[in-house]
Protein backbone atom coordinates (compact mmCIF):
# COMPACT_ATOMS: atom_id res chain seq x y z
CA UNK A 1 0.00 0.00 0.00
CA UNK A 2 1.16 3.45 -0.53
CA UNK A 3 0.76 6.25 1.62
CA UNK A 4 1.92 10.05 1.38
CA UNK A 5 3.91 11.58 4.20
CA UNK A 6 2.23 15.18 4.53
CA UNK A 7 5.54 16.83 5.44
CA UNK A 8 8.70 19.12 4.30
CA UNK A 9 10.91 18.46 7.63
CA UNK A 10 13.54 16.05 6.05
CA UNK A 11 14.40 15.07 9.74
CA UNK A 12 10.77 13.48 10.18
CA UNK A 13 10.77 11.91 6.88
CA UNK A 14 13.96 9.97 7.82
CA UNK A 15 12.60 8.94 11.24
CA UNK A 16 8.93 7.83 9.86
CA UNK A 17 10.34 5.98 7.34
CA UNK A 18 13.50 3.97 10.01
CA UNK A 19 10.02 3.21 11.92
CA UNK A 20 8.00 2.04 8.96
CA UNK A 21 10.85 -0.24 7.87
CA UNK A 22 10.78 -1.90 10.71
CA UNK A 23 7.10 -2.62 11.71
CA UNK A 24 5.68 -2.42 8.51
CA UNK A 25 8.41 -2.92 5.54
CA UNK A 26 5.15 -3.98 3.02
CA UNK A 27 4.47 0.04 3.56
CA UNK A 28 5.19 2.10 0.86
CA UNK A 29 5.59 5.97 2.03
CA UNK A 30 6.32 8.76 -0.32
CA UNK A 31 7.46 12.09 -0.04
CA UNK A 32 5.13 14.80 -0.55
CA UNK A 33 5.61 18.24 -2.37
CA UNK A 34 2.56 19.63 -3.21
CA UNK A 35 1.47 23.14 -1.79
CA UNK A 36 1.86 23.24 2.09
CA UNK A 37 -1.49 24.57 4.07
CA UNK A 38 -1.59 27.60 6.38
CA UNK A 39 -1.16 25.24 10.41
CA UNK A 40 -3.26 27.28 11.85
CA UNK A 41 -4.72 24.99 14.22
CA UNK A 42 -4.65 25.35 17.92
CA UNK A 43 -3.68 21.87 18.93
CA UNK A 44 -1.47 18.65 17.87
CA UNK A 45 -4.84 16.67 16.30
CA UNK A 46 -5.76 20.05 14.39
CA UNK A 47 -3.00 20.55 13.02
CA UNK A 48 -1.90 17.57 12.31
CA UNK A 49 -5.63 17.03 9.77
CA UNK A 50 -5.43 19.67 8.19
CA UNK A 51 -1.64 19.00 7.05
CA UNK A 52 -2.93 14.88 6.14
CA UNK A 53 -5.88 16.37 4.35
CA UNK A 54 -4.18 18.92 2.15
CA UNK A 55 -1.63 16.34 1.32
CA UNK A 56 -4.68 13.36 0.20
CA UNK A 57 -6.42 16.21 -1.28
CA UNK A 58 -3.71 17.34 -4.09
CA UNK A 59 -2.04 13.45 -3.90
CA UNK A 60 -5.47 11.24 -4.36
CA UNK A 61 -3.35 9.04 -2.08
CA UNK A 62 -4.33 8.14 1.74
CA UNK A 63 -1.73 10.58 3.66
CA UNK A 64 -0.05 10.81 7.17
CA UNK A 65 0.76 13.83 8.54
CA UNK A 66 2.38 14.31 12.49
CA UNK A 67 2.17 17.42 14.16
CA UNK A 68 4.20 17.62 16.78
CA UNK A 69 6.34 19.07 20.13
CA UNK A 70 7.60 19.52 23.75
CA UNK A 71 5.21 20.42 26.37
CA UNK A 72 7.09 21.57 29.34
CA UNK A 73 4.57 21.24 32.77
CA UNK A 74 5.93 24.35 34.47
CA UNK A 75 4.98 26.40 31.52
CA UNK A 76 1.58 24.82 31.61
CA UNK A 77 2.14 23.01 28.25
CA UNK A 78 4.30 25.56 26.34
CA UNK A 79 5.67 25.52 23.92
CA UNK A 80 2.94 23.09 22.42
CA UNK A 81 2.26 23.62 18.98
CA UNK A 82 4.16 26.81 19.05
CA UNK A 83 7.21 24.69 19.28
CA UNK A 84 8.89 24.85 15.76
CA UNK A 85 8.36 28.98 16.56
CA UNK A 86 9.13 29.40 20.02
CA UNK A 87 11.85 31.99 19.30
CA UNK A 88 10.21 33.24 16.57
CA UNK A 89 8.69 33.21 12.62
CA UNK A 90 12.15 32.36 11.90
CA UNK A 91 11.70 28.33 12.79
CA UNK A 92 15.43 28.43 14.31
CA UNK A 93 15.80 25.49 16.34
CA UNK A 94 18.97 26.56 18.45
CA UNK A 95 17.99 29.81 19.32
CA UNK A 96 14.33 28.00 20.65
CA UNK A 97 16.11 25.11 22.43
CA UNK A 98 18.55 28.32 24.52
CA UNK A 99 14.93 30.47 24.78
CA UNK A 100 13.67 27.73 26.73
CA UNK A 101 16.70 26.98 28.54
CA UNK A 102 16.96 30.66 29.48
CA UNK A 103 13.22 30.40 30.93
CA UNK A 104 14.11 27.12 32.93
CA UNK A 105 17.38 28.71 33.85
CA UNK A 106 16.56 28.58 37.91
CA UNK A 107 13.96 25.74 37.77
CA UNK A 108 15.36 22.52 39.67
CA UNK A 109 15.52 19.29 38.34
CA UNK A 110 11.87 17.54 39.98
CA UNK A 111 9.78 20.64 38.16
CA UNK A 112 11.76 20.41 34.77
CA UNK A 113 9.49 17.57 33.30
CA UNK A 114 8.34 17.64 30.15
CA UNK A 115 7.17 15.49 27.38
CA UNK A 116 7.64 14.96 23.76
CA UNK A 117 4.23 14.27 21.65
CA UNK A 118 3.45 13.11 18.28
CA UNK A 119 -0.16 13.03 17.13
CA UNK A 120 -0.56 11.67 13.89
CA UNK A 121 -3.70 11.95 11.16
CA UNK A 122 -4.39 9.10 8.70
CA UNK A 123 -6.47 10.34 6.04
CA UNK A 124 -8.17 8.49 3.54
CA UNK A 125 -9.05 10.08 -0.45
CA UNK A 126 -13.09 8.61 0.82
CA UNK A 127 -12.87 10.90 3.62
CA UNK A 128 -12.19 8.61 6.05
CA UNK A 129 -9.91 10.07 9.12
CA UNK A 130 -7.98 8.66 11.94
CA UNK A 131 -6.06 10.90 14.49
CA UNK A 132 -3.45 8.94 16.55
CA UNK A 133 -1.13 10.31 20.23
CA UNK A 134 2.28 9.10 21.62
CA UNK A 135 3.84 10.39 24.52
CA UNK A 136 7.76 10.18 25.17
CA UNK A 137 7.58 11.73 29.16
CA UNK A 138 11.07 13.12 30.69
CA UNK A 139 12.51 16.17 31.73
CA UNK A 140 14.62 19.22 30.35
CA UNK A 141 18.21 19.12 30.64
CA UNK A 142 20.06 22.18 32.19
CA UNK A 143 22.52 22.34 29.23
CA UNK A 144 22.18 21.33 25.46
CA UNK A 145 24.42 17.82 24.97
CA UNK A 146 24.78 15.52 21.78
CA UNK A 147 24.24 16.34 18.42
CA UNK A 148 21.69 13.47 17.44
CA UNK A 149 17.90 14.19 16.22
CA UNK A 150 17.13 17.61 15.62
CA UNK A 151 14.90 20.38 17.52
CA UNK A 152 14.64 20.10 21.40
CA UNK A 153 16.50 16.29 21.16
CA UNK A 154 19.74 18.12 23.00
CA UNK A 155 17.87 19.28 25.87
CA UNK A 156 15.51 16.59 26.55
CA UNK A 157 15.52 13.35 28.80
CA UNK A 158 13.50 10.28 28.75
CA UNK A 159 12.34 9.19 31.99
CA UNK A 160 13.49 5.49 32.25
CA UNK A 161 17.34 5.46 32.40
CA UNK A 162 19.91 3.84 35.01
CA UNK A 163 20.63 6.62 37.75
CA UNK A 164 23.88 8.48 37.15
CA UNK A 165 24.00 7.80 33.34
CA UNK A 166 21.21 9.59 31.78
CA UNK A 167 21.80 10.78 28.22
CA UNK A 168 19.33 13.53 26.32
CA UNK A 169 18.12 12.16 22.86
CA UNK A 170 20.69 14.08 21.02
CA UNK A 171 23.31 11.53 22.69
CA UNK A 172 20.82 8.56 21.58
CA UNK A 173 21.63 6.85 18.60
CA UNK A 174 18.77 6.87 15.52
CA UNK A 175 17.46 3.55 16.16
CA UNK A 176 17.99 4.29 20.48
CA UNK A 177 15.12 6.94 19.16
CA UNK A 178 13.28 5.09 16.78
CA UNK A 179 12.73 2.84 19.40
CA UNK A 180 11.34 4.60 21.99
CA UNK A 181 10.26 7.90 20.39
CA UNK A 182 6.97 9.78 20.51
CA UNK A 183 6.70 9.09 17.01
CA UNK A 184 7.15 5.72 17.14
CA UNK A 185 4.56 5.12 19.99
CA UNK A 186 1.77 7.28 17.76
CA UNK A 187 2.83 4.90 14.92
CA UNK A 188 2.91 1.88 16.92
CA UNK A 189 -1.02 3.44 17.92
CA UNK A 190 -1.57 3.50 13.90
CA UNK A 191 -1.10 0.02 12.84
CA UNK A 192 -4.26 -1.94 13.27
CA UNK A 193 -5.87 1.42 11.45
CA UNK A 194 -3.55 0.74 8.72
CA UNK A 195 -4.14 -3.19 8.42
CA UNK A 196 -7.92 -2.18 7.86
CA UNK A 197 -7.52 0.07 5.00
P1 LIG B 1 5.84 20.67 13.35
O1 LIG B 1 6.78 20.27 12.24
O2 LIG B 1 4.96 21.81 13.01
O3 LIG B 1 5.08 19.48 13.86
O4 LIG B 1 6.77 21.22 14.52
C1 LIG B 1 7.38 20.34 15.37
C2 LIG B 1 8.45 21.05 16.20
O5 LIG B 1 8.48 20.38 17.48
C3 LIG B 1 9.82 20.86 15.60
O6 LIG B 1 10.23 21.99 14.89
C4 LIG B 1 10.70 20.66 16.83
O7 LIG B 1 11.05 21.93 17.34
C5 LIG B 1 9.78 20.00 17.82
N1 LIG B 1 9.89 18.52 17.75
C6 LIG B 1 8.96 17.64 17.28
N2 LIG B 1 9.42 16.39 17.33
C7 LIG B 1 10.66 16.47 17.82
C8 LIG B 1 11.65 15.49 18.08
O8 LIG B 1 11.49 14.27 17.83
N3 LIG B 1 12.80 15.94 18.60
C9 LIG B 1 13.02 17.25 18.88
N4 LIG B 1 12.15 18.22 18.63
C10 LIG B 1 10.96 17.83 18.10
Amino acid sequence: MKVVLATHNPHKVAEFQQIVAATRPDLEVVGYDGPEPVEDGVTFAENALIKARAASAHTGLAALADDSGICVDVLGGSPGVFSAYWAGQKKDAAANLELLLDQLRDIVDPHRSAHFTSTIALVTPDGDEHVVEGIWPGRLAHAASGDGGFGYDPIFVPDGQSEGAERTVGEFSDAEKQAHSHRARAFAELVPLLSRL
